[in-house]
């Protein structure tokens, strides 16, 4: 489709996905109209509430890259080379992600991100109208009405696709239910997760290697921390809502002290406000959200987490809907109306944001659990021999997922039978040097093609 004098394209939501969406319809030449419930985070600072800072990847990169931000958010990046596992004897060791620098991930600041974006949103042309609120939709006449709640000054907008953007509580989706069956299911994790701080070092450096994702695996519950630019760490403990310890155990901030003297008690030497923290950051509930439908037809379309969020343990909901972006951009561009642009980024998006929500359901437990395992630490090392002796053919589920831009949904089959094949090589083994290499190699070969990194 080529912009129509006139037509007008209204996204819900400004935040990660909403910004970039609008930076790379704007630059196709559509009139975008972003409407964004909190104010302007570049007048009033960014006023987030959740995951201080995110892990972007190669997908998210390359989403960037399509609308020239990736210089100016990679600038303030800061490289994690991989896990730094701190086991509960105090030991600690690094687990790389890749085989060297160029897999890598990077911590970035969920405000500057999305500052740098609403910044290139507006000079490709975008409008952005802060202080709206999306309050209910006429899909009949097209028309979405937005409240400004400082004053609750209600403002009609005309629009030919409405587009939300505008995360996992959508309200755009909620309006879209009240007149079509989405098929709308919400899993809630059961476990929960607060934010605390570990500040800079008293010469102003980091406290801890800077160039890692820090992991506390402790069975059902654990810690990680991720890098900021300013030398800070945002630490996130992740804990069952309820149980021994859990949420509803470990309530005041003497309890939470007493937990991380018990668990954590190397992290706990790096929080000195962990009491502050403990009360000034809310419990964030985690959830998988399913949808039998993302769209209504021409008129309205879901994405980023009004259509699939998922739970953080891959590190990639921010990166799947980054590629969101790029997918509905690209089939507005190529298909002749908005219904047949919203039915084919439907069509390719959703088997892979179910994959994706599936891949991070596990990676929680083997986040929490597997990672200090003998088996697992066995099974990561073949898999590392595997990569090496079978190029191109056996990949590492994570650099699939992490390293890649294969559909998700691709990397969760090969990961199944890389799986299979790690675990029948390793099963009743202590070592690598007990492998049968030449019945490994053959099934490798039988049951894996080579990976088309193009597919
Ligand atoms: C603890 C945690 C850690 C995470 N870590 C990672 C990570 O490491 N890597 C990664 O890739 N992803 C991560 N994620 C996931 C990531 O945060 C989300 O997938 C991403 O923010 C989705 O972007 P979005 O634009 O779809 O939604 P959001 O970022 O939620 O943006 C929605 C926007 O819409 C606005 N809005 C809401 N309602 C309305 C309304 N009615 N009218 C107008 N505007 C509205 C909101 O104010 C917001 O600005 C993490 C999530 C959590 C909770």
């Amino acid at each position: 489709m080529k912009p129509a004098a006139g037509q007008r394209i209204v996204i819900v939501g400004a935040g990660l996905a909403g910004a970039l969406l609008g930076a790379l319809l704007a630059r196709q030449g559509w009139q975008v109209e972003l409407h964004e419930k909190r104010g302007d985070p570049r007048q009033q600072g960014y006023a987030g509430g959740r995951s201080i800072n995110l892990a972007l990847a190669e997908r998210g990169r390359h989403a960037l890259r399509e609308a020239d931000a990736d210089e100016a958010v990679m600038r303030h990046a800061v490289m994690m080379r991989g896990r730094m596992v701190h086991f509960a004897d105090g030991t600690q060791r690094l687990q790389r992600y890749g085989r060297d620098d160029s897999e890598v991930i990077w911590s970035v600041h969920r405000g500057d991100l999305n500052i740098t974006l609403l910044g290139i949103a507006e000079a490709a042309g975008a409008h952005l109208h802060f202080e709206s609120r999306l309050d209910t939709v006429d899909f009949d006449s097209r028309r979405a009405r937005f409240i400004d709640d400082r004053n609750g000054d209600a403002v009609e907008v005309a629009f030919d696709a409405l587009i939300g953007a505008d995360g996992a509580g959508s309200v755009l989706r909620a309006a879209m239910a009240s007149v079509a069956d989405l098929g709308e299911r919400v899993e809630p994790l059961g476990h929960s997760y607060r934010e605390l701080v570990i500040p800079p070092a008293d010469d102003g450096g980091f406290r801890i290697e800077p160039n890692a994702l820090h992991i506390w695996p402790r069975g059902d519950y654990m810690c990680i921390a991720l890098p900021n630019d300013e030398r800070t760490f945002t630490v996130t403990l992740f804990m069952p809502n309820h149980g021994d310890p859990g949420f509803d155990t470990v309530r005041t901030p003497a309890q939470a002290r007493a937990l991380f003297e018990r668990d954590f008690a190397d992290a706990l030497e790096l929080i000195p406000d962990l009491e502050a923290d403990w009360q000034a950051n809310p419990v964030g509930m985690l959830a998988t959200l399913y949808l039998d439908r993302w769209s209504l037809d021409g008129r309205a379309v879901l994405m980023g987490d009004a259509a699939h969020a998922m739970v953080p343990f891959h590190g990639q909901g921010m990166n799947c809907a980054f590629e969101d972006c790029v997918s509905l951009a690209r089939h507005i561009a190529g298909a002749d109306s908005f219904e047949a642009a919203f039915a084919a980024f439907e069509v390719e998006r959703k088997p892979n944001a179910e994959a994706i929500q599936h891949m991070a359901l596990e990676n929680y437990y083997e986040m929490r659990d597997r990672v200090d395992d003998a088996d697992y630490l066995l099974q990561r090392a073949l898999e590392l021999v595997l990569q090496e002796r079978h190029a191109g053919r056996f990949v590492p589920h994570y650099a699939m997922v992490t390293f890649m831009r294969i559909p998700y949904r691709v990397a969760f089959e090969r990961s199944e039978v890389q799986r299979q094949l790690l675990r029948e090589a390793t099963a009743g083994i202590e070592s690598l040097d007990a492998i049968d290499w030449d019945t490994l190699d053959a099934h490798v070969r039988e049951r894996l093609d080579v990976l088309d990194p193009e597919r």
